[in-house]
């Protein structure tokens, strides 16, 4: 529920039970990856640099754990947010680390990266 650069702290954020539903873009076009990265670059870059890799790395996995706990017990609408949570603090830690999401998640892009089949195939 927690947007990257949020100054409080980790233990601060509410459980997704308490967390306003964020609006659901269901009619927005779709958002391309490399697109995104460079909006929460220019949107939280500087700051989360400043803060650093590690409170950003941990600032993640709370936010991984807010999208379990909404995947478990929340709503649509609650995993829909924690799930845009998760992908916008994974975009601002790769750009911290200078790694191009897109060409992170190329491999998967023509199926099973192991097989080459889709669906995939491994055993
Ligand atoms: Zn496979």
């Amino acid at each position: 529920m927690t947007a990257p650069d949020s100054p409080d702290s980790p233990d601060a954020s509410a459980g997704p039970a308490g967390a306003p539903a964020g609006p659901v873009d269901g009619t927005a076009a779709g958002v391309d990856l490399a697109d995104l990265q460079a909006s929460i670059e220019r949107t939280y870059g500087e700051r989360d640099r400043a803060r650093g890799v590690s409170a950003t790395v941990a600032w993640l996995a709370e936010e991984i754990g807010e999208l379990a706990q909404a995947v478990r017990k929340g709503t649509h609408e609650q995993q829909v947010h924690e799930f845009g949570d998760v992908v916008a603090w994974v975009a601002t830690l790769a750009n911290q680390q200078g790694v191009d999401l897109s060409a992170a998640v190329r491999r998967y892009a023509r199926g099973c990266p192991r097989c080459g089949t889709s669906p995939c195939t491994c055993p």
